[in-house]
């Protein structure tokens, strides 16, 4: 696990780094309140941070405020180093937002418990981040966090100019497996599309679950032809061979509704779906197994 260091004193810092080190941490270590800002806001920021009070500058108090003013993506555990121990500044610490306070000089096996705690925190929360925005069964993004995405995804087209294309893909007749094979043969089948779909996308696609068999697929950056193209890659990789399954092998395909949304072009989130949702009806009606894109 990562862990940023902040500390004008560059003893103090350079004594914190090898105890950090030493018990396994990576360390990132930086000399006052404004390069940790940076760092914290950046990509991959650390989730621990072990911030210095008194630093020329930003402060570590100010420093506090801002992470949980910002509201961001991911929770940031912080730990405050003083020399100052009086019970009110303990209180001003943990108002500011620290979630602990540690008196320099620490005692290092203190210090050393005081992270282990704050790990165990990151990593339940991040374990709870997982299965909020995750299917528990397909292990793809559920509903919430696929609209948050193309909510997303909108923003920029908007900002950016530039295209963005909506799939939205339904299993033909799945209901004939459940009622055939059994529910566990369903979702075997379930994830076993997710898979297929998520192995044609590229890197900053995003794959969902929107409802019980509706998979959808937020492409940013894409105009018709690109969309189209995914859009038929996904459709043979699901029908390209049966899914084997402990109930034997068993042929699936899907319809698939596609909307672009061209530079430009101005529509709301619920538009969107609505425009895609109408290409699938068309793709169903047309026979299933099939693409079409919404006019
Ligand atoms: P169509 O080609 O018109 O889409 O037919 P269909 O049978 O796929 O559509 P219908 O809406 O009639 O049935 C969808 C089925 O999907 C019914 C529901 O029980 C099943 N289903 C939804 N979620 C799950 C799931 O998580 N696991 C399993 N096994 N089945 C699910
Ligand atoms: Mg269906
Ligand atoms: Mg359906």
């Amino acid at each position: 696990m990562k862990i940023l260091i902040a500390d004008d004193d560059p003893m103090s810092l350079l004594y914190l780094q090898d105890a950090l080190q030493d018990w396994g941490y990576e360390v990132v270590a930086v000399p006052d309140g404004r390069s940790a800002q940076a760092i914290l806001s950046g990509a991959d920021a650390p989730m621990l941070a072990i911030l210095d009070w008194m630093m020329p500058g930003m402060d570590g108090i100010d420093l506090c405020r801002m992470i949980r003013g910002n509201g961001n993506d991911s929770y940031t555990y912080v730990i405050m180093l003083t020399s100052r121990t009086e019970t009110a500044f303990i209180v001003e610490a943990m108002t500011a937002g620290a979630d602990d306070f540690v008196s320099k000089p620490f005692h290092v096996e203190e210090l050393e418990v005081r992270v282990r705690a704050g790990k165990r925190i990151c990593e339940l929360e991040q374990q709870l981040r997982l299965r909020a925005s995750h299917d528990a069964l397909t292990g793809i993004y559920n509903r919430g966090a696929i609209i948050d995405l193309l909510q997303k995804a909108l923003a920029r087209q908007r900002r950016e100019r530039a295209g963005i294309a909506l799939v939205f893909a339904d299993l033909d007749h799945f209901k004939r497996i459940n009622d055939e094979y059994g529910h566990l043969a369903g979702d075997a089948v379930l994830c076993e599309v997710s898979r297929r779909m998520a192995r044609m996308l590229r890197p900053y696609d995003s794959l969902g679950r929107y409802g019980g068999e509706e998979l959808m697929v937020v492409l940013p950056a894409c105009g018709d032809d690109g969309a189209l193209e995914v859009a038929e890659r996904i459709r043979k990789a699901v029908c390209g061979a049966p899914v084997a399954t402990d109930f034997g092998a068993l042929p699936v395909s899907v319809s698939i509704g596609v909307a672009v949304l061209a530079p430009g072009a101005d529509a709301t989130l619920n538009q969107l779906i609505q425009c895609a949702d109408q290409a699938l009806y068309a793709a169903k009606n047309g026979g299933r197994n099939r693409v079409v894109l919404a006019p």
